[in-house]
């Protein structure tokens, strides 16, 4: 092996996460997330995996099967975020992502793969919290996460269901006749918030005018 082979092959060593490197990748999840979680950092590679799969400058849209850590990953390395609707989460409760493209469906999903996670003890016992939190040795999680990468997933192509995309293209808004704002009329004959579970207590007028405070 020439020294400049090897040099190339330490290269690809390193840890990279779309164009970032380990490290600035993790100042960014501390920055957006508030903090360094496991989660978000492999989701990083998550993501990555799956952005191989589709070329430089085509457009996909995102779907992140749990609420928790992965949309966050996808909004820090895609353009997809949940205020643009081109990330959608569906909480199925895997720790799992789709790319797909939106008229076909067609796409990849990456997931983490319990078979592998037993070369990662850590990584294993973190995922399945098998042990108190303050049992974790963190600095052994992190070098696991690092060193495993993508490593841990594995990776499918799916097609998005028919009716998911259409749903994604309802349109048209109606006023509630209940609450009087605005809803998808798809969403039925009253809007989701007068018809669900309720989510205020209380909801009075407020007369309090912050200027005449000060
Ligand atoms: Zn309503």
């Amino acid at each position: 092996m020439t020294n400049q082979a090897a040099l190339a092959g330490a290269e690809e060593m390193i840890a990279r996460i779309r164009t970032y490197s380990f490290e600035e990748y993790a100042d960014r999840v501390r920055s957006f997330h508030g903090y360094e979680a496991v989660g978000v950092i492999i989701g990083g590679f998550m993501v990555d995996l799956a952005c191989r799969h589709f070329s430089e400058g085509m457009i996909y849209d995102a779907i992140s099967e749990t609420p928790k850590c992965l949309p966050d990953a996808i909004q820090l390395l895609t353009p997809c975020t949940t205020g643009n609707g081109w990330l959608t989460v569906v909480n199925l409760g895997r720790y799992a992502l789709t790319f797909y493209d939106k008229v076909t469906g067609e796409g990849v999903r990456v997931f983490v793969d319990p078979a592998r996670l037993d070369s990662w003890p850590e990584i294993k016992s973190w995922f399945f919290k098998l042990k108190p939190k303050k049992e974790q040795d963190e600095l052994l999680l992190m070098k696991q996460v690092r060193d495993a990468g993508a490593g841990i997933c594995g990776i499918r192509n799916v097609t998005v269901a028919l009716p998911f995309l259409q749903n994604k293209r309802r349109g048209g808004f109606a006023v509630c006749p209940r609450c009087g704002e605005g809803y998808p009329v798809a969403d039925g004959r009253i809007c989701l918030g007068c018809r669900e579970q309720k989510l205020y207590e209380h909801e009075t007028d407020t007369r309090v005018d912050a200027r005449e405070e000060t």
